[in-house]
């Protein structure tokens, strides 16, 4: 069945008909922002508009590190997307293939039967997601940083081995909750160890059983450093800061094997541990290769300076999923700057499309990198020249990210959460069932006990 044709109106007057559609995939970071700049600029009955979306809500992903540690609540670091955008449907599924020579995608509905949607413009704003490799045990054991869930499983998580490591009498069991091992140094994982064994450490203060001296942090990472977006004198002293702080990092080593959570390095080492967390990179959203559309080498979506798809008309690119020409012969990086950046200009080049107009090309200068590394711990790189670590490189990540964070809402949330954390200290429950919450109803549907013994449980 052909949708298009039967949307509300949700744009302006006239018949719906004759009004152009264009259809954004992905409610991020890029498709959130074209969509609100589209609602802005665009004249009544000039066009309608929807996203689609797995999600009904944008996250901002800069915060799950500091989600993961409990200073920010998993709810306040989304943006619901229908509180945002006002005059744009949103449909919450999957796009699973692109027929941009047909003007059509097929829609999966988060529940129900797929549905073909057409559409007059496409906006391609799908992201990224993690790039694994195949190594033994990895898709089973580990787990990636890129979703708010994974980022709320985390903390918890961590919290749980704490518990395990606090209740048991096996010293294998102990040692092994006690590990956590965190591949890749850049952003995402600099960021995650240091968030997460700030927590840790924390905590430790509420188990008798368990001291500093207790909890091992390996972060491993392929090249000769970390953090690369801050620029080698800031990375390189942010790598002692953690370091210093017992993180056990292991540059130029790889993870060859996570079997049954057996952890086995490059360099040799061997050992078990209860939490792998992979922040080795990222690639285009798969949603890329069921299209039409030109990639480009790496599988990204082939775009010009004007964030039009190339060699092809009425489709735009940009963010993760797309390879967006710096006019130096390389491309933008992948990032929250830029995808923030480029979703004006894309917008006002698909209005200029609608219209007959000139479009605009992306041009940006790289504002710098600010990474938070626990709490009062950070590392920055500002404008190039300004380079920071410690406690002022924090207040610049912290100063930067209630800035970039969308909406009033999120901002006021995310500051009462934290001056709380200041206030109350840090909160310490772990919540591990809930990604099972219906575990106890079914225990209860069941017998329970045997032989004048209660049943171990299932799972
Ligand atoms: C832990 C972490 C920390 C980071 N810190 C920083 C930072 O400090 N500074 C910085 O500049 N960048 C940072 N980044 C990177 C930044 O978040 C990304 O570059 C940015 O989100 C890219 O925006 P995007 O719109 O391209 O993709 P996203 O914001 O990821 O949005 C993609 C959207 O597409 C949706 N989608 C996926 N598949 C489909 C489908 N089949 N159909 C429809 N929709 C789909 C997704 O649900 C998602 O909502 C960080 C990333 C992570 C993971």
């Amino acid at each position: 069945m052909t949708e298009s044709r039967n949307y509300r109106l949700v744009y302006g007057g006239g018949d719906e008909s004759e009004i152009p559609h264009v259809l954004i995939v992905g409610g991020g970071y890029l498709g959130m922002y074209t969509a609100r700049r589209l609602e802005k600029k665009l004249g009544p009955g000039e066009a309608r508009i929807t996203v689609v979306d797995p999600n009904s809500y944008m996250t901002y992903q800069p915060f799950l590190p500091e989600t993961a540690a409990g200073s920010i609540s998993p709810r306040n670091v989304v943006v619901p997307l229908r509180k945002v955008l006002k005059r744009t449907r949103v449909l919450n599924g999957r796009v699973i293939r692109i027929d941009h020579a047909g003007r059509t995608v097929d829609f999966e509905p988060n529940l129900g039967e797929p549905r073909t949607i057409s559409y007059d413009y496409i906006v391609m704003a799908a992201g990224a997601v993690s790039r694994t490799l195949p190594i033994p045990g990895l898709a089973e054991w580990g787990i990636g940083i890129k979703t708010v869930e994974e980022a709320a499983y985390l903390r918890n998580h961590v919290l749980e081995q704490l518990n395990i490591a606090d209740s048991t009498d096996d010293p294998d069991l102990r040692r092994k909750a006690l590990n956590f091992v965190f591949v890749g140094g850049g952003f995402a994982g600099a960021e995650a160890i240091a968030e997460l064994e700030d927590l840790a450490r924390d905590a430790t203060r509420i188990y008798p059983s368990i001291s500093v001296d207790d909890l091992h942090f390996y972060l491993i990472e392929a090249a000769d450093r970390i953090l690369p977006e801050v620029g080698p004198q800031v990375g390189s002293k942010a790598l002692n800061q953690l370091k210093l702080r017992g993180i056990d990092v292991r540059l130029s080593t790889f993870l060859e094997s996570a079997v049954d959570q057996r952890i086995k390095l490059s360099d040799g080492a061997e050992f078990d541990a209860g939490t792998l967390v992979w922040t080795a990179g990222v690639k285009p959203n798969p949603v890329v290769q069921a299209s039409d559309l030109p990639l480009g080498p790496k599988g990204h979506i082939d775009t010009t300076e004007f964030l039009a798809v190339n060699g092809v008309d009425g489709a735009f690119a940009g963010g993760d999923n797309a390879q967006v020409p710096d006019g130096n012969g390389g491309f933008y990086p992948p990032n929250a700057q830029n995808a923030v950046r480029q979703a004006p200009v894309l917008a006002d080049n698909v209005i200029a499309a609608l219209r007959g107009t000139k479009p605009t090309a992306y041009k940006h200068e790289n504002l710098g990198a600010v990474a938070g590394l626990g709490m009062h711990k950070g590392a920055a790189q500002l404008f190039g020249k300004v380079k920071l670590t410690g406690r002022p490189a924090w207040y610049a990540h912290r100063s930067y990210h209630l800035y970039a964070v969308p909406t009033l809402n999120r901002k006021l949330r995310v500051l009462a959460d934290w001056t709380l954390a200041f206030l109350l200290r840090r909160d310490f429950a772990g919540l591990p069932e809930m990604g099972e919450p219906r575990q106890a109803f079914e225990d209860a549907s069941r017998p329970q006990v045997e032989n004048g013994q209660l049943l171990r449980r299932v799972s």
